[in-house]
């Protein structure tokens, strides 16, 4: 593939090798050896940080640094290792140009496609011999369950001047350059309990609570760059008792961070003036899961994105996302980062899959990134 000294087998068996390694969230460990030990046989230097005790998971995030021979700012490619469920027996397809499972487990190259590219640059840059920039490798953990492990990343050393996070949806050349903030907020209606048969007006039902504040409130897509959702909701303990006390947890994402905070005391309004019509009372807790980024299509860690793609011979194009990652962290710890596609379909669910000669473009996209980050030195 042109100037890419990419070894498509070589990636695509090391893809395959990495989707039959079960690993959830915060059970990381057999992978991140795997990981380690290829890093490790590179001349990498690799370390874990403490993202791990911090979470409750098994291993923390994977920090390797390569050197290039080259004085020059380093460059961080990040991708996360574990998976949104379990890929134990995985049956791999691969069939039409694609990777698949056979439908009874997702295939997980969310984001394996994005770990697999990572180590073949490291490879093939390795192998030709010449020099780049220093890489600094980030593989977190627990991404899947609300971008736990690049919360908790252990930034200290990390000395990268732009970051790449090959984790999303897409033709391979769309890079995403804006992402919301999200907001969590953890609800308690306390109500009064009272025999429903026999002494119903001494009571005052947190389920009746929750339900008013909840018809009365903005949900879903809010506008263009703003969503809410209340997504748990748990009380009562019998149809013969009302009941005093309903749990819920919902969310609320914006790309500005006014309309963040409208939309999140909009909702706590909801909930605290439904409580008090009623009698009754909400204990809220609205906490920061995640923070935004919005990167100018000038921004140096765009350009470098968009050059390499066009060298490469693929369309680049910049959009926004409405979920998290790991580059809101990076991000917000000072390293301007874009997520870049790595061609994986319907990601999270039974029937996702991954193109091969995506995963192939990936792989040269990112290498090409280097490779003219140091022609640029
Ligand atoms: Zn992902």
């Amino acid at each position: 593939m042109n100037e890419s000294g990419i070894n498509r087998e070589r990636l695509l068996a090391t893809f395959v090798e990495l989707l039959h390694i079960n690993a959830p969230s915060r059970r990381e460990g057999p992978i991140a050896r795997h990981v380690a030990a290829m890093l490790t046989a590179l001349g990498a230097s690799v370390r874990y940080d403490n993202a791990g005790e911090a979470i409750g998971g098994e291993v923390g995030n994977l920090i390797a640094r390569l050197e290039g021979g080259l004085d020059a700012p380093a460059l961080l490619l990040c991708a996360h290792l574990d998976t949104i469920e379990p890929t134990a027996a995985l049956a791999l397809r691969r069939e039409h140009g694609a990777f698949a499972s056979d439908g009874t487990t997702i295939l997980g190259a969310d984001d394996r496609a994005g770990v697999a590219a990572i180590l073949e640059v490291a490879r093939a840059l390795t192998e030709r011999g010449a020099p780049h920039p220093p890489l600094e490798l980030v593989f977190t953990v627990a991404e899947e369950v609300g971008v736990m492990g690049s919360m908790a990343l252990d930034a200290a050393g990390l000395t990268a001047v732009m970051g790449f996070v090959p984790d999303t949806t897409g033709p391979v050349g769309t890079i995403i350059t804006r992402a919301p903030a999200q907001k969590h907020l953890a609800v308690t209606i306390h109500g009064k309990a009272a025999h429903a048969g026999v002494s119903p007006e001494q009571g005052i039902s947190a389920i009746t609570v929750a339900a008013r504040a909840i018809a009365g409130m903005r949900q879903g897509r809010i506008d263009e760059e703003t969503t809410a959702n209340i997504g748990v909701i748990h009380g009562g303990k019998a149809t013969n008792i009302i009941a005093d006390t309903v749990r819920l947890e919902g969310e609320a994402r914006s790309r500005d961070p006014k309309k963040l905070a409208a939309q999140a005391a909009h909702m706590v309004a909801c909930f605290e003036e439904t409580a008090a019509e009623a009698g009754a009372r909400a204990e809220i807790t609205v906490s920061d899961v995640y923070p935004s980024f919005n990167l100018a299509d000038d921004a140096p860690v765009v350009r470098a994105a968009r050059g390499a793609a066009e060298a490469l011979g693929v369309q680049p194009l910049t959009a926004a996302t409405g979920g998290g990652s790991d580059a809101n962290f990076l991000n917000a710890r000072g390293i301007p980062t874009v997520i870049l596609s790595t061609g994986y379909r319907q990601p999270h669910c039974p029937d996702e899959q991954q193109d091969e000669e995506e995963l192939v473009r990936l792989a040269a996209w990112l290498y090409l990134i280097v490779r003219r980050a140091a022609a640029h030195t």
